[in-house]
């Protein structure tokens, strides 16, 4: 992949496919961050972010932003 190739997939917003940046694989739904981060629910699970009670909260690890729903 040419680095224009790269920049291009990285600025567009509307993802039609998600890629968990843990596992690297495609998902059909990944939690995303502003900065970009995405991760999956099991990659979540495993390590244990979030999850308490009925709502979700994790801390992006590329950015530090806390994220909830
Ligand atoms: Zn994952
Ligand atoms: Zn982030």
């Amino acid at each position: 992949m040419t680095e224009t190739q790269k920049s291009r997939s990285y600025r567009k917003r509307l993802v039609e496919r998600y890629e968990c940046h843990c596992c690297r694989k495609e998902q059909q739904f990944c939690w995303t961050c502003a900065c970009g981060f995405q991760i999956c629910l099991r990659c979540m699970q495993e390590n244990q972010w979030g999850i308490s009670g009925n709502s979700i909260t994790w801390i992006c690890p590329d950015c530090g932003e806390l994220r909830g729903i």
